[in-house]
């Protein structure tokens, strides 16, 4: 962490801007603005008249300029990018979140400015909707529906989970793997669609007892569910093992981790799944060791300009 640091990426506004530009253009330089990406139509802009870092794409219908933060979170943001760097280091570093007040600290920008480029950052951790479905070739994968914080406006009962918000997770067995979902309600009208557009038909399905998976079990090769009801959480069939324990094990985590987030918003619980999921993802375990966890991250910054606010906001 000490040379971590010490990068002149967090230092240098030149230096940072390289960095992103190696990741994001990874395959050569790509104009944002009609997808132009032969390099010999690509002119970079040299001179005290430019910006650094600008270039000029010169496919005759779009001639326009452009700089690696087009069209990515970064966009029209005034924070310098070695302040987003650091962000974006301080958030795929900690394992358990780090919260907007820290990042403000650690970093001197405003509190306002630091929450906005987190749920930025958090954005660009959401995973797009062309992934390949979970469970291919008969893999296990587990279902589970937990409750986490509070609906705003719910009156708390002392029983059932009315007043929470409902979390659909999804855990890929043989990657290991997790997908979260906000969902309104755990009912069949919310779940089977996530599941069905996730999950492949050859999975072998693996839920509690919940009546919502009687029926969509069926469409899948296999489904098997343990009775928490009766203290069932393990069963052996052969080599298979049926349990819900490991997306569990992770909703445990994240519901635990979620709750340090005292100001999360509901309109915004689909952002910090994507946090938790992300990292989860691109875990130790799974060999992602903390700069190949940040170069993921840098690449997931394009296409996903929030829209939740304007989009020309500039004073962030
Ligand atoms: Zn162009």
């Amino acid at each position: 962490m000490t040379d971590l640091l010490k990068n002149p990426i967090f230092q240098d506004e030149t230096a940072a801007r390289e960095w992103l530009e190696a990741r994001v253009w990874a395959n050569g330089r790509v104009c944002p603005h009609c997808g132009n990406a032969d390099q010999e139509k690509i002119t970079k802009l040299e001179g005290k008249a430019h910006r650094p870092g600008v270039y000029q794409c010169n496919e005759p219908d779009c001639r326009q300029q452009f700089t690696v933060t087009v069209n990515t979170v970064f966009e029209r943001s005034k924070i310098p990018l070695t302040k987003w760097l650091a962000a974006l280091f301080l958030m795929t570093a900690s394992k358990k979140g780090i919260s907007a007040h820290q990042v403000h600290r650690m970093l001197g920008i405003s509190y306002k400015s630091t929450w906005f480029m987190m749920h930025r950052l958090r954005e660009a951790m959401r995973v797009g909707g062309l992934m390949p479905p979970m469970g291919e070739e008969g893999g296990a994968v587990e279902v589970d529906e937990t409750y986490i914080g509070r609906l705003q406006g719910v009156k708390k009962k002392r029983a059932g989970a009315a007043h929470k918000n409902t979390v659909l997770s999804l855990l890929d067995r043989k990657t290991g793997k997790v997908r979260s979902f906000h969902v309104a309600n755990a009912t069949v009208n919310e779940v089977a669609p996530i599941v069905r557009a996730n999950i492949s038909k050859e999975a072998h399905l693996m839920t509690d007892q919940a009546k919502i998976y009687l029926r969509l079990g069926a469409e899948f090769s296999r489904h098997d569910s343990v009775n928490h009801q009766e203290d069932e959480y393990v069963r052996r069939d052969g080599d298979t093992v049926i349990t819900t324990n490991t997306i569990e094990s992770y909703s445990v985590f994240k519901r635990g981790m979620l709750g340090t987030y005292q100001h999360c918003a509901e309109k915004h619980l689909h952002r910090y799944l994507a946090e938790f999921d992300f990292r989860h993802n691109n875990r130790i375990a799974l060999g992602v060791d903390d700069t190949d966890r940040a170069n993921e991250l840098a690449k997931g910054i394009v296409g996903k300009r929030l829209t939740y606010r304007r989009p020309n906001r500039s004073d962030i």
